[in-house]
């Protein structure tokens, strides 16, 4: 019933998007994994977004917010409702501004960014170059690419607020980032020893922290939908500094198996680095089910087959986390979300 309303709403208020009933999750994850969404949305403008998560909140509905999907597994048993960003802004997704800024909309892709900077001759991302995901996601996770964080080079997000129902613009405050944290991710009223540490939030947010799921996961969605991200340029595209970003990745056997990147987080802080703290418990080629850690670098979780079901991820996961704390001392955050 609450669908029906839900989908009458989008209709009758002239959504601009796709609608999908019935979507196999696992072709929205970098990692394979994942059953159906009742309701797989994908807006083609901001307007239609907004208008989808306003729907969403009348009509009681939850819903998983999703961009390239390259750092989240869905639930084996699916979703009611994911909406989706990466169709938005298609035709102007990024945009110069006074030859030293770009804005992207929340769902390009880093392929299309790096085409833009490249076109355009612009430099200060390569870094980013073969990254997956939207900019949106990669706002929203702080990714972290060969010493480059996002937050290093963004000056500006317009963000749409689901509980003040308003467009914002956030400018960014160095101090309101961390390794791979963002002040978009919910925050956490408790953790458990987590490698990164606490994030604080922002002002005025602590009445609504969310509490950290099991195993000191992140809540999934933000209540802060990222609209746009600007971020700054410089002249001059580095091509074979993009070029060997790319060598490197693909060294690294980045492209080989489906994964999600990183399954836990470094502290770079505390020198602490997840994959040879991993490594040193014996875990390389270590399966439960179809996921594996990778042979060829302890911090990839890969579906290599892509038979693993979320609940095999979910229990290597458990089971790493535990022996490295066992035998070294260190709780390792994951950075991978479970939708
Ligand atoms: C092979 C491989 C290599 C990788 N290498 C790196 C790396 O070098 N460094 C690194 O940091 N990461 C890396 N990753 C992880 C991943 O690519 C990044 O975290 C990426 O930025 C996620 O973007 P996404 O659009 O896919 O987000 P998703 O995976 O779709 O979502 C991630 C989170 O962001 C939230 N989100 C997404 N869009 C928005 C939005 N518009 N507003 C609010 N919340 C949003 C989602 O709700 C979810 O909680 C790698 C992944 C793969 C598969």
């Amino acid at each position: 019933m609450k669908n029906l309303a839900f989908k009458d709403i989008l209709l009758k208020n002239n959504f601009f998007g796709e609608i999908k009933t019935g979507e196999l999750l696992a072709g929205h994850s970098s990692m394979h994994v994942g059953g159906r969404a009742e309701l797989f949305l994908e807006p083609f403008d901001e307007k239609s977004l907004i208008l989808a998560l306003d729907a969403a909140a009348s009509c009681g509905l939850k819903y998983f917010l999703a961009g390239g999907g390259s750092n989240v597994v869905f639930p084996d048993e699916g979703l009611n409702l994911v909406i989706c960003t990466r169709k938005l802004g298609k035709d102007e997704s990024v945009q110069l501004l006074e030859n030293d800024r770009i804005v992207c909309s929340a769902g390009t892709g880093w392929g299309s960014v790096l085409n833009f900077c490249k076109k355009n001759n612009l430099g200060g991302l390569e870094a980013f170059t073969a990254l997956s995901g939207t900019t949106g996601g990669a706002v929203f996770m702080n990714a972290c690419c060969f010493g480059l964080a996002a937050s290093d080079r963004l000056l500006s997000v317009r963000y749409f607020d689901t509980q003040k129902n308003k467009i914002l613009t956030y400018k960014t405050e160095k101090n309101d980032w961390d390794y791979k944290k963002s002040p978009f991710q919910p925050c956490k009223k408790m953790q458990k020893g987590g490698v990164a540490g606490d994030f604080p939030p922002l002002e005025g947010e602590a009445e609504n922290a969310e509490a950290v799921g099991a195993g000191g996961r992140l809540s999934p969605s933000s209540k802060k939908i990222i609209l746009s991200a600007e971020f700054s340029v410089t002249s001059g595209f580095d091509d074979e500094l993009s070029l060997q970003v790319k060598q490197k990745r693909s060294e690294l056997g980045h492209f080989r198996a489906p994964s999600c990147g990183s399954a836990f987080k470094n502290d770079p802080e505390r020198k602490i680095v997840a994959g040879k703290l991993i490594d040193e418990c014996g875990f390389k080629g270590f399966s439960v089910g179809g996921a594996q850690i990778a042979p060829w670098h302890a911090n990839f979780i890969i579906n290599p087959e892509q038979k693993a079901r979320s609940a095999d991820i979910l229990e290597l996961v458990e089971i790493v986390q535990e022996a490295v704390l066992k035998k070294q001392g260190v709780f390792l955050e994951p950075e991978i979300i479970f939708a």
